[in-house]
């Protein structure tokens, strides 16, 4: 029996279905998560249980978080309540604020991601960085490149400025299509996430930041005098080493920190 169709379950497109089953690629994951018992381990779409059964081998417990119906009794079949603590929901819905309440430590949160929904993901956890240890994500590899894209490149966007702002984060690993069932038509990396202190996050209202960078790149090409001209008056573009004929794509995070920060005097003032 192939791994797409176990116990007669057919992956499905709209749930971003892509199981893994190498199992080489799959111990590399668990040796770069490095599950230990007594971890709050949140897995995100553990779809058959290819990186639950290892997940679970090394920590003992885990919760994981699946909305596809059909695949509950075969995991309920598999792992024994004690071993897997099931949330049957979609994950953009779950409340992790409410979910690290129930751990004594911080979150270490993993998962071969739904790439129909990755990006959402990805801000949904940003509000609760500061309850994370870790976040340990295959995603598809343009995405992981958009993510750690340094200022100037083709790639650096809205994505790279709000993540950078919030988490140090690293590519770890690229994985071939053929180490999925069905195999998917893109590349996938491996993406390491780890919460900056919170001291160089977005302080005051997360709000004017999350503005701010939309709307400088809601032009990329545009110079930033033109960009953020709803915001003449309010921002010092020269006080934060910037020139008006930059673009955004030129913009280094610690800059829009830095805009924001100016951005928060005014509205206080
Ligand atoms: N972890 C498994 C593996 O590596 O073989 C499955 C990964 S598959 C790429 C993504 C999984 O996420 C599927 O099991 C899918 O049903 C589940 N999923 C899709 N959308 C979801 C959502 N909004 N909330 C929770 N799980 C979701």
């Amino acid at each position: 029996m192939s791994p797409s169709s176990l116990a007669g379950h057919h992956a499905k497109k709209r749930f971003g279905q892509n199981f893994l089953h190498d199992p080489g690629v799959i111990r590399r994951i668990i040796s770069l998560i490095r599950p230990l018992p007594g971890q709050a381990i949140i897995e995100i779409g553990p779809g058959q249980g290819a990186l639950t059964e290892a997940l679970v081998a090394a920590a003992g417990s885990i919760t994981a978080i699946e909305l596809d119906q059909d695949l509950l009794p075969l995991l309920r079949g598999r792992f024994a309540p004690s071993e897997l603590h099931l949330i049957a929901a979609d994950v953009l819905t779950v409340d992790f604020a409410a979910l690290a309440n129930a751990f004594s430590s911080p979150l270490r949160i993993v998962g071969n991601l739904p790439y129909n929904i990755s990006t959402p993901l990805l801000f949904h956890l940003l509000p609760i960085a500061d309850r994370v240890a870790d976040q340990t994500f295959m995603l598809q590899k343009e995405v992981v490149d958009r993510m750690v894209a340094a200022p100037g490149s083709k790639v650096y966007g809205r994505l790279s400025v709000m993540l950078q702002a919030h988490y140090r984060m690293e590519k770890l690993l690229q994985v071939p299509a053929g180490a999925f069932v069905p195999a998917p038509k893109v590349d996938s990396a491996i993406v390491g996430m780890w919460p900056l202190a919170k001291a160089l996050r977005p302080s005051g209202d997360p709000q004017i930041f999350a503005r701010l960078v939309t709307q400088a790149f809601s032009a990329r090409r545009k110079m930033l005098r033109n960009t953020l001209a709803p915001y003449e008056g309010q921002i010092d573009l020269h006080a934060a080493g910037l020139l008006p004929t930059q673009r955004p794509e030129e913009v280094s995070v610690a800059q829009y920190l830095a805009l924001a920060d100016q951005l928060a005097r005014c509205s206080y003032s």
